[in-house]
């Protein structure tokens, strides 16, 4: 799929597997969430615009470049907060807005909760965050808000896609780039994915 990243970086595949151990507690777990999404953060960002900068160095004048695109960070509430620290750790200016959508156990249909999106878009790009790709549905539910919003570049940053939610994403927002650490197997009759990592919230915030 031409715009699916599913990265092959050697320090992403060490760091998952740590991750997706059922013995690593929440404090490693959050923290190699956190270290993840930075290494996420710089793949995803590789295509962002720069312009020209004048800057002095010691030495004398020089034309540099700097980033020319504003970031919002839209992490999927509740697991995506966990990957927020890792891409402020590069892009500290970047804000963040809160949407909240939680999944029907029953319909397995995303319901949005909370939305603290400012009135009109003032950032260039924005990243969806969230840890895993799974049915699709809170991804595509974050991407459709957006959009009406009127955000024009959007991207997706997780974890861990099931090939049915990365198929669900690709049918519904063929202009999405989704970047992930890995490719999984499948879901299995609950929506979880196979073998992914659990319960991604669960997880980082102890309450498995
Ligand atoms: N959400 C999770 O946290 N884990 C899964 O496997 C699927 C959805």
């Amino acid at each position: 799929m031409p715009n699916v990243f599913a990265s092959q970086h050697p320090l992403i595949a060490h760091k998952l597997s740590r991750l997706r151990d059922k013995n690593t507690e929440p404090k490693k777990f959050r923290e190699i969430v956190r270290e993840i999404a930075g290494l996420l953060a710089y793949e995803a960002t590789a295509d962002l615009q720069t312009a020209a900068v004048e800057i002095e160095t010691p030495l004398e004048k020089m034309q540099a470049r700097e980033l020319k695109e504003k970031i919002g960070l839209i992490p999927i509430l509740r697991a995506g907060l966990g990957m927020v620290e890792g891409f402020w750790e590069l892009m500290p200016s970047a804000e963040v807005w809160h949407i909240g959508l939680y999944r029907d156990e029953r319909t397995l249909k995303p319901v949005e909760y909370y939305n603290k999106l400012p009135i009109e878009p003032r950032v260039s790009v924005c990243l969806i965050l969230d840890p895993m790709l799974a049915t699709g549905g809170s991804a595509i539910a974050t991407a459709d808000v957006l959009k009406r919003w009127g955000a024009k570049k959007i991207k997706f940053v997780g974890l861990i896609g099931a090939p049915e939610g990365i198929q669900a994403m690709q049918t519904a927002h063929p202009d999405i780039d989704v970047h992930l650490a890995a490719i999984d197997n499948r879901l299995n009759e609950r929506a979880y994915i196979l073998p992914g990592l659990g319960d991604a919230g669960d997880r980082q915030f102890g309450t498995g």
